[in-house]
């Protein structure tokens, strides 16, 4: 028997100022997309801002709904709106920002993993790292210079 070890390295910053002004500017897009989201279940608001190659911005939030499983998350909003809208275009960066009614959230929020395998169908189509920039309502920014960096053996079309 062999082991294999499947390492990842993320990037922390301190706060927004660390960060390179497009991707400042990436954040208060998230920020408002989350300020937009319909979470009056979970009371956990998600924005999701991605920016294309055009430097067009995309926005998405989460979207709940009284069957929970019909809702969708911010992060999916986002890339299928841009899939469906912009199949072109290739996509450099997301922004996720979260903030609960219920507590102050400091930590980044990353996505989930139907999120993440979504994120990866977008990546290995357009052949070409996508870069996620994660955060709380405050707190250090979580990046990750590719989706496959949150999503290690991740399931594509090479397998069919
Ligand atoms: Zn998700």
């Amino acid at each position: 028997m062999k082991k294999k070890v499947i390492k990842t390295t993320l990037s922390i910053y301190k706060n927004l100022e660390e960060l390179p002004s497009n991707i400042q500017q990436l954040f208060k897009k998230a920020v408002e997309a989350r300020d937009k989201a319909y979470a009056p279940y979970s009371n956990y608001a998600v924005g999701a801002a991605i920016e294309l190659e055009s430097g067009k911005i995309i926005q998405g939030s989460n979207q709940e709904n009284a069957a929970y499983p019909s809702g969708l998350c911010a992060e999916r909003t986002a890339i299928f709106y841009t899939g469906a809208n912009h199949p072109e275009e290739k996509i450099k960066h997301m922004a996720i920002s979260v903030k609960s009614k219920d507590k102050i959230v400091d930590t980044p929020g990353p996505p989930c993993g139907a999120c993440r395998q979504a994120i990866a169908e977008y990546e290995f189509k357009q052949n070409k790292k996508i870069e996620i920039y994660m955060r709380g309502e405050t707190g250090e920014i979580l990046k990750a210079d590719s989706l496959a960096d949150l999503l290690p053996l991740a399931f594509n079309n090479s397998f069919l």
